[in-house]
């Protein structure tokens, strides 16, 4: 079995458990289940194409927490393991 990492970031606003809106850069790892050989770039597309989705915006109220951020990357074909990470924080979750 072959395991493809590839990583990107955005930057957004939320209300996390204060509730006041709030602006983090999030870095994103997502790993990929592939075949062998298998283009690593379609994977890095897929995440780069949703998490252009959410740069510069306020997070919808079901992307407040990494934990769902991690769940909505989960749902990219293939991934099988994420980790978002709020570097400013040094705070990081992971869906396996
Ligand atoms: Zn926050």
């Amino acid at each position: 079995m072959i395991l493809i990492d590839v990583w990107s970031d955005f930057t957004a606003s939320h209300r996390c458990a204060e509730g006041e809106l709030h602006e983090h850069d999030w870095e994103v790892v997502a790993t990929f289940r592939a075949p062998a050989y298998t283009d690593a770039r379609i994977y890095r597309l897929a995440l780069d194409t949703l998490l252009a989705g959410w740069e510069w915006t306020e997070l919808p109220p079901e992307l407040d927490w990494s934990e769902d951020i991690c769940a909505a990357v989960m749902k990219l074909t293939d991934c099988v393991d994420v980790r978002v990470t709020r570097q400013g924080q040094r705070i990081a979750v992971r869906l396996a």
